[in-house]
C-alpha cells in the first residue's frame, strides 16, 4: 500500500520501475566519518538529517528485481565517497519496512517515501538503481526537522537500517561491525 502521491509517478527517465515494497534498499556507511570519536562504533550520522528533511537521502536498490548487485554499489560508493573516508558498510532494509517505519507521534499510515530518482551525484551522475528517501506528504503531519515527529522517524529509520548489513569491508584497520541491540 502506498499513500504518498510522490511515489505514484516515476521521478527519472532512467528508472526501471517505481520502487516496490519487496525491494531491498541500501545505504552506505563511511569510516571514520560516520563513527564515534573512538572509531569503534557507527553512529546515526550515516543518515544525513538534512538530506532526509529535504527528501534527498541517497540510497540504492539492491539485487532483484530492479536493483544493482551490492558489489557494484559498493564500488560506486567507494569511488564517490567523501575525501579521507572509506566505505565500511552497506546497511539495508526492506522498502515496505522503510515506508511504514514506526513513529509514535505520527498519526498516518506512511512516514517515508522511496522515490526512483536516479540522480546519484552532484554533477548529474545517474544510475538506474539509485533512489532517494524523503518524508511522506501526509495531512496533518508537521515534519519540522527540530520536532518530535521528524526525530522519531529519523531514529526509527536508523535503527531499521542498522539491523541488516548487505556488505562490509573488514581489513586490518577496520573495526568489526557491532550488532544492533
Ligand atoms: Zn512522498
Amino acid at each position: 500500500m502506498t499513500v504518498c502521491v510522490c511515489e505514484k509517478t516515476s521521478q527519472h527517465a532512467a528508472s526501471p520501475a517505481l520502487v516496490e515494497g519487496r525491494e531491498r534498499i541500501g545505504r552506505g556507511v563511511y569510516f571514520s566519518m560516520h563513527y564515534n570519536k573512538a572509531k569503534t562504533r557507527i553512529t546515526n550520522q550515516f543518515l544525513k538529517r538534512r538530506d532526509l528533511a529535504s527528501g534527498d537521502l541517497s540510497v540504492w536498490r539492491l539485487g532483484e528485481p530492479y536493483g544493482a548487485q551490492v558489489e557494484d554499489v559498493a564500488a560506486i560508493l567507494e569511488e564517490s565517497g567523501p575525501g579521507g573516508s572509506e566505505l565500511s558498510h552497506i546497511y539495508y532494509a526492506g522498502a515496505e519496512n522503510i515506508r511504514f517505519v514506526e513513529a509514535a507521534s505520527v498519526n498516518a499510515d506512511q512516514s517515508l517515501c522511496i522515490k526512483d530518482d536516479c540522480t546519484s551525484g552532484p554533477d548529474g551522475e545517474c544510475h538506474p538503481a539509485h533512489a532517494t528517501i524523503g518524508l511522506a506528504d501526509v495531512d496533518g503531519v508537521d515534519w519540522d526537522p527540530d520536532g518530535t515527529a521528524f526525530r522519531e522517524v529519523y531514529e526509527s529509520l536508523a535503527l531499521l537500517f542498522r539491523k541488516s548489513v548487505a556488505w562490509t569491508k573488514i581489513g586490518p584497520d577496520q573495526p568489526l561491525p557491532r550488532l544492533p541491540k
